[in-house]
C-alpha cells in the first residue's frame, strides 16, 4: 500500500533540497539552518563502549563569552534551534548561563546528554531556561547499559534523569539508543519500557564506524540489521514515536515502512556544527579535522560560512562521482547517504543488505 504521507513529504522535501541546490550555484543567500549543534566539550564522565567522540584533543574550549557572541549571530540570522551535545555537556559549568542567553535570544534550545548528571537542580535550571528538548542516552537493559557505558549507576542515574525532566514538564523528553550487537536482544523490552518512563519518541541509531567503535566489532550484522528493520516496520508508533536515524539516509524496501517521511544528511541543509574550539563543520559525528571544516567562528562570521561553505554537501557531486551511486535507482531517494557511514563503507542500503529490493 502507498505510504501518501510519506510521498508527500517526500515531494516537499524534493522541493526543498532542489531549493538550497539552486541557490547555491546561483551565489545567493543560503535560508538559515533549523538547527545548529554545539560540540561543547570532548570531556566525559562516562566511557561508553561505541563512543565516537574520542577522536580530538583540544588545548582550549570556547568561552562563555565566545559561544553567547556567536549565539547573537545565529540569532540575528534566525536560526531554527541551537542544540549543545559532547562529550558531556553539563560538564561545562557554563552550560546554564549560555542556554538562558540563548533563550532570551528567541532561540529554541536543546540538550543531548547521558543524563549522569541531571539532579533536580539541574532539571529545574533546563526547566527555567526553557530548554525545549533534552535527548538521554538509553542502550540497553540496566546491566547491558552499565556495562557499555562502564559505570554502575549510569543507568539508574539517566533512568532517574528523563523522570525528573517529565514531572518538570520539559517540553520534549525523548532516549536515544545507539544499536549495537550487544543491545539489540534488548530492543523490544527497552521499547515497552520506554513509555511506562513518560518517553514518546525514541530515536534510534546503527551504531556509526568512528571512535572507539571502530576498533571493535560492534556494528550488527546483516540479519541483524534486518531483523531490527522489520521489529521497527511492525512497532506500534501511536505510543511510542520511533525516529530511525538519518546515518542510515535510505533503507531500500524498508523506507516507506519504517518511516514516514524521508530522511537526509542535513549538513549545509538545515544544519551544520560548531566544534569545541569554534571551528565549523557538518556534524558531530565527523571528526573535527582539517578537511571537515568550513570555517571559524574565531575570524569569520557565522553567516558568511553558512552561504558561502558547505559546498560539497549542496552540490552532491559523489553522485556523480561515486560509480555506485551514479548507476543507481535510488540515487533521488537516498541522495547518497550518511558521509560518516561513507568513510568505512557502511552508507549504503545495498551494500549492507545485498538482497534488499527497491521500496
Ligand atoms: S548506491 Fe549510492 S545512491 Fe544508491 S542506495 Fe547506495 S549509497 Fe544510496
Ligand atoms: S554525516 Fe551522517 S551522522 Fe552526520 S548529519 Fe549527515 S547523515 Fe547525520
Amino acid at each position: 500500500m502507498t505510504n501518501l504521507r510519506y510521498e508527500f513529504a517526500k515531494l516537499r522535501t524534493d522541493f526543498f533540497l532542489g531549493g538550497i541546490q539552486d541557490r547555491y550555484r546561483a551565489g545567493k543567500p543560503i535560508p538559515p539552518p533549523g538547527y545548529v549543534i554545539w560540540d561543547c566539550t570532548r570531556r566525559c564522565n562516562l566511557n561508553c563502549l561505541h563512543c565516537g567522540a574520542v577522536k580530538e584533543k583540544y588545548a582550549r574550549e570556547l568561552s562563555t563569552e565566545q559561544i553567547k557572541g556567536f549565539l547573537d549571530q545565529f540569532a540575528a540570522m534566525k536560526v531554527g534551534m541551537f542544540a549543545v551535545t559532547g562529550g558531556e555537556p553539563l560538564l561545562r559549568r557554563d552550560l546554564a548561563e549560555v542556554l538562558f542567553h540563548a533563550h532570551k535570544r528567541g532561540l529554541k534550545t536543546g540538550i543531548a546528554t547521558n543524563g549522569f548528571l541531571v539532579d533536580q537542580g539541574a532539571a529545574e535550571w533546563i526547566k527555567a531556561a526553557r530548554v525545549y528538548s533534552v535527548q538521554v542516552s538509553l542502550d540497553g537493559l540496566e546491566t547491558t547499559h552499565n556495562r557499555i557505558r562502564g559505570n554502575e549507576q549510569s543507568y539508574s542515574q539517566a533512568v532517574h534523569a528523563i523522570e525528573l525532566l517529565n514531572r518538570l514538564k520539559v517540553p520534549l523528553v525523548s532516549v536515544a539508543t545507539t544499536v549495537t550487537r550487544n543491545n539489540l536482544p534488548e530492543i523490544d523490552e527497552l521499547r515497552q519500557l520506554l513509555p511506562r518512563l513518560g518517553v514518546r519518541l525514541w530515536r534510534l541509531a546503527v551504531v556509526m564506524p568512528i571512535g572507539r567503535a571502530h576498533e571493535s566489532n560492534l556494528c550488527p550484522d546483516m540479519d541483524q540489521l534486518i531483523w531490527l528493520l522489520e521489529y521497527v516496520k511492525q512497532c506500534d508508533s501511536s505510543e511510542l514515536h520511533i525516529y530511525f536515524g538519518e546515518n542510515l539516509t535510505f533503507l531500500g524496501e524498508w523506507e516507506r515502512k519504517v518511516r514516514n517521511r524521508p530522511v537526509f544528511c542535513p549538513i549545509g541543509f538545515t544544519a551544520c556544527c560548531i566544534g569545541v574550539d569554534g571551528n565549523v563543520r557538518g556534524c558531530p559525528e565527523q571528526p573535527d579535522t582539517v578537511e571537515n571544516r568550513e570555517g571559524s567562528l574565531l575570524d569569520t562570521p557565522f553567516q558568511e560560512i553558512w552561504h558561502k561553505g558547505f559546498g560539497r554537501y549542496r552540490n552532491r557531486k559523489i553522485l556523480d562521482t561515486d560509480p555506485k551511486c551514479a548507476d543507481c535507482k535510488s540515487r533521488g531517494d537516498c541522495f547518497g547517504g550518511c558521509w560518516v557511514m561513507r568513510t568505512e563503507g557502511q552508507h549504503c542500503i545495498y551494500e549492507m543488505i545485498p538482497e534488499a529490493s527497491l521500496p
